[in-house]
């Protein structure tokens, strides 16, 4: 059996295929496979390595499977969340929707919609950091609607799940919300043979394609968003980084005011967000 150094530094090659950070994943993979920590890695470094177990994980990741269906476990906004196949992967650029809600709530206690909730990341970021008196998830996936309940759970967040298609998912006279969030799918049929082999054979196609122009789901939530929003309230939805003009021009259309976009870290255009009716 080689040293763990030797077997790191084997991995890490391999992994160079599918990867731009290959040590850092062969160091998550040999942590996972071998249950260790991240300073057993660096004391055990000269120890030999289990090699045997941490090989089926490489050759999963070889495949181009995510690491976080690998690992089982990936951090969002701070938060180590449980991630399960077949679930959007929290991405990083999803945080500035989190942010853009936590923002707007400021100190009020608030009623919060997430849509499409996947992993439930989005509705748990916000209510660790926002003083929520009640929020509320939605997904048509039972995978999500099983994993968003057990993650809050896990954080001791109240997240009221629902199982249904977007607004559809929420009992008739069900009160209004301060702020409603989305990262729904929208990326176009079109663009389908574009995506990463990680994310294209991998993910469901229904958290990601949504119509021709990727903007099917993005239409009916803005459509419907003012009959579920309290005078005042937000709605912030994630978008894919050609959208922003259309995306403005619908909710400016729809009658929202304080229509704004922000960037993600790349500089693309990724969450959009506006306001609903006069204002507390
Ligand atoms: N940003 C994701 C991607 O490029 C798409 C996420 C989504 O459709 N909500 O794959």
């Amino acid at each position: 059996m080689p040293p763990v150094r030797e077997a790191l530094a084997d991995a890490a090659d391999r992994l160079r295929a599918v990867t731009d950070t290959p040590e850092f994943e062969a160091a998550l993979l040999a942590r996972h496979a071998w249950g260790w920590s991240r300073a057993r890695l660096v004391l055990d470094a000269r120890e030999p390595a289990d090699t045997a177990s941490l090989e089926p994980l490489i050759r999963r990741r070889l495949s181009a499977e995510p690491i976080a269906y690998i690992l089982g476990r990936w951090e969002f906004f701070s938060i180590d969340l449980a991630v399960e196949a077949p679930l959007l992967v929290p991405r990083p650029e999803t945080e500035h929707l989190v942010e853009a809600a936590i923002r707007h709530l400021g100190q009020r206690p608030a009623r919060v919609l997430d849509l499409c909730t996947g992993t439930g990341c989005v509705a748990i970021a916000i209510a660790r950091n926002a003083p929520v008196s009640g929020i509320v998830a939605t997904d048509i996936h039972p995978v999500a609607l099983r994993v968003a309940a057990s993650n809050a759970a896990e954080y001791g967040i109240p997240l009221d799940v629902r199982p249904g298609d977007l607004f559809a998912a929420l009992a008739d006279g069900a009160a209004p919300f301060d702020v409603i969030v989305s990262n729904p799918p929208y990326v176009a049929e079109t663009a389908w043979d574009t995506l990463a082999p990680d994310i294209r054979n991998f993910e469901d196609r229904g958290a990601l394609l949504s119509g021709p122009d990727g903007l099917d789901c993005i239409r009916r939530i803005v459509r419907d968003a003012p009959l579920w929003l309290s005078p005042g309230g937000m709605l912030a939805l994630e978008m894919g980084e050609e959208q922003g003009a259309v995306a403005r021009a619908l909710f400016t259309e729809r009658g929202f005011r304080d229509v704004s976009i922000r960037q993600d870290l790349a500089g693309h255009d990724r969450v959009i967000t506006g306001v609903w009716g006069a204002g507390a």
